[in-house]
């Protein structure tokens, strides 16, 4: 076989060792892919594929992005889900022999960019470390930020008893951190699959140990409270060690560890996150429809990112809380502070991602300038914040570093409109630094004598139009048309012919032109020096600015919050430990914004953990229900948060999670049934809820059969107020279930309010005490515009139905209606409920017994008779 040539032998040399990458090869001014990776990236970048002759009888697929453009093809890569290894030239290939030497000096994954172009300014892009042993432990970090948490969960008597219950806990968490790119040691069986996923092969504990401690500079582990955290630790490493392979770069902005316990933050799994559109609609999309779309008042990226952070991790705490709750309640009664605080914030850049890419050594002058804007606003921002009195705020304004080393340097070296580039000039200020100044000087010096030699020369020569011009190639010339050739003096040299002129130099001129050029070839590697100083200075403040960039977040979410409330005309909530919700006139906080025609109704909630523990709501189709009891978790979520509440007032109790089960929605990509999918979530709910927690139950048992449905729900409704004692709200189109207000103490009924026209219905929106006895289906079926003949037509079916033979065994007379046919089949505590024929003879045998003329021995021959019956059945 013949040889490859030197340069395609060191370009498999180089792949060889990134295979799961397309390899990007610097060569001259392009990046070339070949083979494989060539044919991929023609077909996702749509760019020309051509071939190189690479040594062997057919030439190397190959394909090329120029160097300067890469940023535009990087990402199209990165969203199509393939890694990108960048192969650069490091050494200088003038002076290099043989092949140039090359390495790949980064991979960017999707977990890993830092460029802008490829994040979206208020959202972190997150890389996740999953460790599964017998618990878990999860990492994760956004390199564009520095942020790096880590978590892990070990309780293994839990996992013993319920292992439903970790993979529970490990999937609410990755849907919260949502993170681009996840590295996990292995694939668990059907719980978490996922196309973020690739797998890796562990090292052991203690090389994960020294990975993690070299990376942080420390000896010890002590100082994170991660020294007996195993799962952590290694997921930590997993993590740090991926970085190291594939950021081959200092990571001076990850020196912050968040270790945290799930236990902290009130608890949502992923499908309450989902169905309570908190960052995303049900839809999975952004903006309009979720809530942080109605509290996002914040002026910076990085207060967007934090404002989600919070939605996304609300407390527990009831001091932290009330500590927020004071601070928004300062600004919403200040808002001239808040409106101050408002117009500081606007012109912050995203200090966060500009100190990373600082670090990165992937900045400009433009960068720095950015930097300087923002931080030239911090003093006025701290004044303002240091005449507030509440808690967060002045704890903010003892730690609040302005950055005036920053601004100063900053300031002092970087002209105001640096160029893109940074190794060609322009960019450094006068009077920063003597030995550049000098250099210009020569420079300036030797243009203004050439723009003088023009002069001289035309009145020496008599060439009145004499010209001097500059070109890379030829340099300094003096050009003459071809009408004054005859004047040309003879110390000119000919350099160059043009269609009517000529060009020449002199020997002066050739001097002066070598000096100018070598002073400005000075000037841009010292500009490029000086700019790199700066770049350093900067870099090794990155704790300090960081924790400044980490106030203004907060400060910014504080603010935020201020402003929904004042907006949207919220209430603060009274928090309490005492298990009690108490809200007056609540309001869907969503919702309200949406409906344009109609005013949103307000309704009021009262849940405590005695006798109202458990509200059966019942009321038609489209009467409100579902939009109430999420209006209810929203409340109660926002007040975790720390934030107001829309509400006329609102007391809320510490809550330790919240479940809903909302709606009927189909999870086909998971190929299960929408019954399976909603039995599973219903089990979930069971498996995991306690007292302090708040349930929202919407239609359960509505993917089954009326019968099947209608028993899972009593079943259900019985085991919460027995045994789990959540806080539930239940709604329900079975009006059968309001029997159970008389049957369990802590049930109570409620109805939405309809108002009945000649057969036709008006939403009034209001929820009452009470329940409704019917569904008004067909009521509704006609609102919505069904045929007027089948709407008809139901009801004369309705009508015979409810003559029919099967309901006979249940009904006292003819007219009786479905909820007492229901009523009937229930025997007394344990409700058991079937449509199947003997059971329905059976209950008929039982009804028809006249207890009042029964002797002693007929009681017992019947009583023999029903064990036997029941035997059978
Ligand atoms: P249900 O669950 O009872 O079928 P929904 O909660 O889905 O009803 O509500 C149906 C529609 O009624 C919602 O889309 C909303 O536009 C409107 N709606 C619900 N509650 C209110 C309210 N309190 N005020 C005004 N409109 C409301
Ligand atoms: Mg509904």
């Amino acid at each position: 076989m013949a040889k490859y040539t030197p340069m395609m032998e060191q370009y498999l040399g180089i792949k060889e060792q990134y295979k799961d990458c397309i390899l990007l090869y610097r060569l001259g001014d392009f990046y070339e892919m070949f083979f494989e990776d060539a044919l991929i990236a023609s077909r996702v970048l749509e760019i020309a594929l051509t071939g190189r002759d690479c040594g062997q009888e057919e030439r190397a697929p190959m394909c090329g992005v120029p160097h300067h453009a890469v940023n535009n093809y990087i990402p199209k890569l990165i969203e199509n889900g393939y890694k990108v290894a960048i192969c650069e030239q490091v050494e200088d290939p003038a002076t290099a022999k043989g092949i140039v030497k090359r390495d790949v000096v980064r991979v960017v994954t999707p977990g890993t960019v830092i460029e802008q172009s490829m994040l979206d300014e208020k959202t972190n892009n997150y890389l996740c470390c999953i460790y599964i042993a017998e618990g878990f432990g999860i990492s994760y970090v956004d390199v564009s930020t520095g942020d790096l948490y880590v978590t892990e969960n070990i309780s293994l008597s839990d996992y013993a008893v319920n292992s439903n219950k970790r993979y529970e806990l490990l999937n609410g968490e990755i849907n919260k951190v949502n993170p681009s790119e996840i590295i996990s040691n292995k694939l668990t069986g059907d719980e978490i699959i996922d196309s973020r996923i690739s797998i890796t092969d562990i090292l052991k504990f203690t090389e994960y140990k020294n990975i993690i401690l070299n990376h942080f500079n420390v000896v010890s582990l002590d100082s994170f409270g991660i020294s007996d955290n195993i799962n952590a630790i290694i997921s930590l490493g997993m993590l740090i060690d991926y970085l190291n392979q594939t950021q081959k770069t200092s990571l001076e902005h990850i020196n912050k560890l968040h270790f945290y316990n799930t236990g902290e933050y009130l608890h949502l799994d992923s499908s309450t996150r989902k169905n309570l559109e908190l960052i995303e609609t049900i839809r999975g999309k952004k903006g309009q429809g979720t809530l942080y779309h109605v509290l996002d008042n914040t002026m910076t990226a990085m207060g967007g990112r934090k404002l989600k952070k919070w939605i996304e991790e609300p407390l527990k705490n009831i001091t932290n809380i009330n500590n927020r709750l004071d601070s928004v309640e300062e600004l919403f009664n200040n808002v001239m502070a808040s409106n101050n605080i408002k117009e500081y914030l606007k012109n912050v850049y995203d200090i966060e991602r500009l100190i990373s890419r600082i670090v990165y050594g992937n900045c400009n002058g433009r960068d720095l300038v950015a930097l300087k804007q923002s931080v030239s606003n911090l003093p006025d921002l701290k004044t303002e914040i240091s005449e507030l009195k509440s808690k967060m705020f002045s704890n903010i304004c003892d730690n609040f570093d302005t950055l005036r080393d920053i601004y100063d340097i900053i300031d002092k070296s970087i002209v105001d409109e640096p160029p893109i580039s940074i190794k060609e000039g322009g960019i450094i200020k006068r009077n920063y630094n003597v030995e550049l100044d000098e250099i210009i000087e020569i420079s300036i010096n030797g243009k203004n004598w050439i723009s003088q030699l023009q002069n001289e020369e035309r009145e020496k020569t008599g060439i009145k139009n004499l010209k001097i011009g500059y070109t890379k190639v030829f340099g300094y010339y003096l050009e003459v048309t071809k009408s004054y050739l005859k004047s040309v003096p003879d110390n000119y040299i000919r350099k160059q012919t043009l269609a009517n002129c000529e060009r020449y130099v002199t020997p002066e001129l050739k001097e002066m032109e070598a000096k100018i050029l070598n002073a400005d070839e000075q000037v841009m590697k010292l500009e490029y020096d000086l700019f790199l100083e700066v770049r350093q200075y900067i870099k090794s403040q990155v704790t300090k600015i960081q924790e400044t960039a980490h106030n203004i977040a907060i400060i910014d979410v504080l603010n935020s919050l201020a402003i929904a409330a004042v907006k949207n005309d919220y209430t603060r909530p009274v928090m309490n430990n005492n298990g009690y919700m108490n809200i007056v006139d609540g309001r869907h906080p969503v919702i309200e914004r949406i409906i344009k025609n109609e005013l949103f109704v307000p309704n009021d909630t009262y849940i405590d953990n005695k006798e109202h523990r458990m509200s059966i709501i019942t009321g038609p189709n489209m009467a409100g229900k579902s939009t109430y009891m999420r209006q209810v978790a929203l409340i109660a979520l926002l007040a975790h948060i720390g934030s107001f509440v829309p509400a006329k007032s609102a007391e809320i109790c510490i809550l330790d999670k919240i479940f809903t089960r909302v709606g009927a929605s189909d999870d086909l990509s998971q190929g299960q049934s929408t019954f399976m999918v909603e039995m599973s979530e219903v089990s979930n709910i069971l498996n995991n809820a306690t007292e302090n927690s708040l349930l929202i139950l919407d239609e359960i048992g509505r993917g089954t059969s009326t019968y099947d449905g209608l028993s899972i729900a009593w079943s259900v409704v019985e085991y919460i107020t027995k045994k789990i004692k959540a806080k539930t709200l239940f709604a329900t189109h079975y009006h059968e279930l309001s029997e159970l207000e008389s049957k369990l103490k802590s049930v109570k009924n409620y109805r939405i309010l309809i108002k009945e026209t000649d057969d036709k219905i008006i939403f009034l929106r209001k929820i009452t005490e009470g329940s409704v006895d019917r569904s008004y289906g067909i009521q509704v079926a006609n609102l919505a515009g069904l045929p007027e003949e089948v709407v008809f037509r139901a009801k004369e079916i309705l009508k015979q139905l409810g003559e029919s033979d099967i309901t006979k065994p249940f009904a006292k007379n003819k007219k009786e209606r479905v909820s007492d046919k229901f009523q009937v089949s229930m025997f007394a505590e344990n409700p058991i409920v079937s449509n199947n024929e003997e059971y329905k003879d059976f209950a008929e045998i039982i009804k028809n017994i006249d207890v009042n003329n029964l002797t002693p021995i007929k009681a017992l021959t019947l009583l023999n008779d029903i064990i036997e019956k029941a035997k059978h059945i």
